[in-house]
């Protein structure tokens, strides 16, 4: 009898074929369709520790799905689809809540939504819990409560031998310090419980500029996020001449827990330029500055990178609105950190370069059928503003090769993710996208 038919007798409600509705959805991911052999999806974490252990005796793959906003679409073996585990639960008067790693963040945003709370998250409703957070989680609210990890006080965790483990700083301290950035090498992540924070108060929204005014705005950004509080958030954008419907410039997605009065005192040095083309500031809620994240991987050649930067020099500056400013249309994204992002030391998380005062990604956009030269070309304007870096950001990094780990990680933090991993799952069960090898 097959692995997949077995199971099915097992359990027969959770497993699902292909072809069937179920199977379609599970599989699919941000990236495209994937062709599991199955998806099950379990209703519990004793139901994922049923899979997990079946699969480990018949030697079969695993890969697991939260949200489905990865870049990896699944090829072979089983897909333990999360979505049934979606529970969001505050858990007393304290702001600890639990959160099903399936979830959405616009879920858990709009379930915190009426107590006034909420947890750093992406920008968007529609990724999910278990892959943002096990990665790191840069999103609004990073400068004030830092990153979704850093909010996280525990996981519940089915590892490869198919126990489900309680993991926090007092129980599996290592393993604790591995999932806050080191991604789904070490099992699967049914449960997360995150301190959420107050949220009340915010103003913000966007502001827009001339596109011919690019070094000026990110100057005048560099400007402010030097002398802002923790309580500011926001990313600059710069886009191409691209859509339509899309206008091109610079623009900045911001918000302050405070008065919009403080909020124009701080930006300043951006409403003052002449350049300013458009303006709205005013209250705003939490759960509506997330926005609906496009369908799926859009049609064009993405030639890349990120990395966090640790000094906005005005050498860095130039180099970014260089890599703008080229024949190949290239989008680029400044997004802020430092302040309680940078307070937490570099060996406290997986996540090391605590020093960034931003996070970069450049982005040349060119069509799907492009020649190598025009990729090489797009590459050199994406490389020289990369150079200002010091390690790239795992949820923003779509390749998955020994280089782009050891861009991510820098050596002393690989080598501990992998005593960990050695730990916890010495098999290599699970090969996350950006796979830690044991
Ligand atoms: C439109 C879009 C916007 C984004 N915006 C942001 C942003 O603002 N900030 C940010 O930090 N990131 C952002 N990201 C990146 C995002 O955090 C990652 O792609 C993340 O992996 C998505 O999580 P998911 O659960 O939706 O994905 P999935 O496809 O479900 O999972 C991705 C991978 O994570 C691992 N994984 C997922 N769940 C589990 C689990 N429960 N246990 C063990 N391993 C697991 C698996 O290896 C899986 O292959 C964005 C991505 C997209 C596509």
């Amino acid at each position: 009898m097959s692995f997949i038919t077995e199971l099915s007798e097992r359990m027969p409600q959770r497993v699902h074929a292909p072809g069937s509705p179920a199977y379609e959805t599970g599989s699919h991911v941000f990236a495209g369709q994937g062709t599991p052999d199955a998806v099950v999806r379990p209703s519990s974490a004793a139901e994922v520790a049923e899979a997990v252990r079946a699969a480990v005796a018949a030697g079969v793959p695993i890969t697991v799905r939260s949200g489905g906003h990865g870049s990896d679409p699944a090829t072979a073996g089983l897909l333990l689809d999360l979505s049934d585990l979606a529970a969001v639960e505050l858990a007393g008067t304290d702001g600890l809540v639990h959160v099903g790693a399936g979830a959405k963040w616009g879920e858990v945003a709009a379930a915190l939504a009426p107590h006034g709370l909420g947890i750093t998250s992406g920008d968007t409703v529609d990724v999910g819990v278990g892959g943002l957070a096990l990665g790191g989680g840069i999103g609004w609210l990073a400068r004030t409560h830092g990153l979704t990890v850093d909010l996280l006080r525990e996981v519940e965790l089915v590892t490869a031998a198919g126990d489900v483990l309680t993991v926090n700083a007092e129980s599996h301290p290592d393993l604790f310090w591995a999932l806050r950035g080191g991604g789904g090498n070490f099992g699967v992540a049914t449960r997360f419980t995150f301190q959420a924070a107050p949220v009340d108060g915010l103003v913000g929204g966007h502001l827009r500029w001339d596109q011919s005014d690019v070094p000026a705005v990110l100057r005048a950004w560099r400007d402010v996020l030097r002398e802002a509080p923790d309580e500011l958030n926001g990313t600059l954008l710069v886009m191409p001449p691209l859509m339509p419907e899309i206008p091109a410039g610079p623009q900045l997605a911001v918000a302050l827990l405070g008065t919009e009065a403080e909020l124009r005192r701080i930006l300043a040095p951006m409403l003052e330029l002449p350049s300013l083309a458009d303006e709205s500031l005013g209250p705003v809620a939490y759960v509506d500055l997330l926005e609906a994240a496009p369908p799926g991987k859009p049609p064009f050649l993405m030639v890349g990178g990120n990395g966090f930067v640790p000094d906005l020099s005005d050498e860095a500056l130039e180099a970014f609105a260089r890599a703008v400013d080229r024949e190949v249309p290239t989008m680029l994204l400044l997004r802020a950190l430092g302040g309680a992002f940078s307070r937490v030391a570099a060996d406290a998380t997986a996540i090391a370069q605590r020093d960034g005062q931003a996070l970069l990604a450049v982005n040349g956009i060119l069509p799907a059928e492009s020649t190598e030269e025009q990729i090489a070309a797009a590459r050199v304007a994406v490389d020289e503003a990369i150079a200002f870096t010091t390690g790239r950001y795992s949820n923003f990094t779509p390749e998955f090769d020994a280089d782009a780990i050891a861009a991510i990680y820098p050596p002393a933090t690989l080598e501990r993710l992998r005593a960990v991993k050695r730990e916890v799952d010495p098999g290599d069960v699970f090969r996350a996208s950006h796979h830690i090898a044991p």
